[in-house]
């Protein structure tokens, strides 16, 4: 618990009704998606870079734990107050500051919902790609923190690719600015490009300069099912080798299928074991050639059945299908492990292969589903805690994909991030001289180790 005094300090930086030592709220803030609980001793609202600056100051001198957090919807922890301290709570920076159309910009605080920044700049015929499945409620915040991905980043890119500059707090309370406004610009290092993705543990993010481009002419959304699983991530990598890059290539096993049928209104046939969403988009009259080029490579790796969205309204209907996979898994059993595995695109047969393989051998159901097109697949452990045995069979499945993914070239998380749950299998990635490089960066720059300790790195490696 901490002091009355760091309490008290608190109240005066941002006024009593935004720091809460309540039992309910500091449970509120305890936990993100992945289900990990640690109660932070306090929850603080700031509103503005100037009193995270002073509490960031404070805790600093104090050395209190800060824990930065936007919607908590993360998929490994990367929020969790895992040593107590400060749940951060940047939710009340939420305004969209400029939509700049002369440059094709925006500038927003991080607590904008990634949505919200959609809906506004299309409705001025500009457009920002980046589009997690969470984009309803996750912060940009939290986007860029995790350099989060989505379907729609293998044409467009992840979030990085979008990010200018910044405004943000150090651990040890500056204001600094990183990047710009301007497409170029290379005076010092790229702080912006340490700053996406390092999970919160380098400094506070309180503005957001985010590039634009425009909105695309028309989109053509289809549903392609397919009798194997082999079949779908064959016509991935023969699309990608065809040198069509759709907007998505979004994939779903026939688990992940099972657990979305009974809400879909989608006449999915028996036979189908796997289905793409693939969505096109661009200049109208180029689309559907587009497309049945697509439909021309898939066809002959076992399509059963297809459905092309008509409408704005069909195309999302498809979409929400894909959106509700995640939060339907439990169907299939009550605790999940998720990862993020991602491969280059030509060993994805491989990977689901290898996937399969596992699954069978330790009789646990994985279900896949993801962002095919850019070799990165969601990976699902499906186990019940309750059952002897499967904790330990979770274990192993994980080290096994882990080490699959390496031996094809990829890499242990494509857009999830490390946060607490990846900590452990680092060293099966990293090696040691670039763990300790990148260690020595978190040294230099939060040397009290305040700013959201325990993530990424075990302290022990
Ligand atoms: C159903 C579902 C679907 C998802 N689909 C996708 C997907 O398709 N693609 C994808 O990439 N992710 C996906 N995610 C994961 C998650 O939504 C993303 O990682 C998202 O970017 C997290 O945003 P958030 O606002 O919830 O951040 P939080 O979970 O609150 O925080 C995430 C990390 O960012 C840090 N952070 C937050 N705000 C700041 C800030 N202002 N300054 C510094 N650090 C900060 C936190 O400390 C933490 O380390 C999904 C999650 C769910 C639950």
């Amino acid at each position: 618990m901490l002091e009355k005094r760091i309490i008290a300090i608190l109240q005066d930086i941002v006024g009593k009704e935004y720091v809460s030592t309540e039992q309910a709220d500091r449970i509120c803030y305890s936990y993100d998606a992945t289900q990990q609980q640690f109660n932070p001793d306090v929850v603080v609202r700031p509103a503005d870079a100037e009193q995270i600056s002073l509490i960031l100051k404070m805790a600093n001198a104090e050395k209190i734990p800060v824990y930065p957090r936007g919607a908590a919807s993360g998929f490994t922890g990367g929020s969790v107050p895992i040593k107590g301290g400060i749940a951060l709570v940047l939710t009340r920076l939420n305004r969209i500051l400029r939509i700049d159309q002369d440059n094709l910009i925006a500038e927003v605080e991080p607590g904008v919902i990634t949505a919200t920044l959609q809906k506004a700049v299309e409705e001025v015929g500009l457009f920002y790609p980046p589009d997690p499945a969470s984009l309803k409620f996750s912060t940009l915040g939290g986007n860029v923190a995790e350099c989060a991905g989505g379907p729609r980043c293998v044409k467009y890119g992840v979030t990085k690719d979008y990010v200018l500059g910044m405004e943000v707090v150090t651990p040890q309370g500056d204001i600094i600015r990183t990047g710009g406004e301007t497409m170029k610009g290379v005076v010092g290092y790229d702080l912006t490009k340490l700053m996406v993705g390092c999970e919160g543990t380098l400094g506070v993010i309180t503005k957001i300069i985010l590039k634009l481009i425009p909105k695309p002419e028309a989109k053509k959304t289809m549903l392609v099912m397919f009798d194997s699983i082999d079949g779908a991530a064959q016509a991935v990598s023969s699309i990608i080798r065809g040198k069509i890059i759709p907007t998505t290539l979004e994939f779903m096993d026939a688990t992940a299928l099972a657990c979305v049928r009974q809400n879909a209104d989608l006449d999915i046939p028996d036979a189908a074991r796997a289905v793409l969403i693939i969505e096109v988009d661009g200049e109208r009259e180029l689309l559907e050639r587009q497309a049945a080029r697509i439909m021309d490579i898939a066809s002959p790796l076992g399509v059963v059945h297809t459905r092309v969205a008509v409408s704005d309204e069909e195309s999302e209907q498809i979409w929400q299908v894909r959106r509700s996979v995640s939060p339907s898994l439990r169907k299939v059993n009550p605790d999940k492990y998720n990862e993020d595995i991602c491969v280059p695109r030509s060993k994805l047969p491989d990977m689901i292969r290898a996937i399969e393989a596992i699954s069978k051998r330790l009789e646990i159901p994985i279900v896949n589903f993801g962002h095919a097109g850019d070799g990165n697949i969601h990976v699902n452990i499906m186990v019940n805690r309750a059952i002897e045995g499967h904790e330990e069979k979770a274990e192993t499945a994980i080290r096994d994909i882990f080490a699959k993914t390496l031996e094809l070239g990829g890499t242990m998380s494509g857009e999830h991030g490390v946060g607490t749950s990846k900590a452990p299998y680092i060293p099966m990635e990293l090696d040691v001289a670039t763990i300790a490089y990148m260690k020595a960066i978190k040294r230099a720059l939060d040397p009290n180790n305040i700013l959201n300790p325990g993530k990424i790195f075990l302290e022990d490696q």
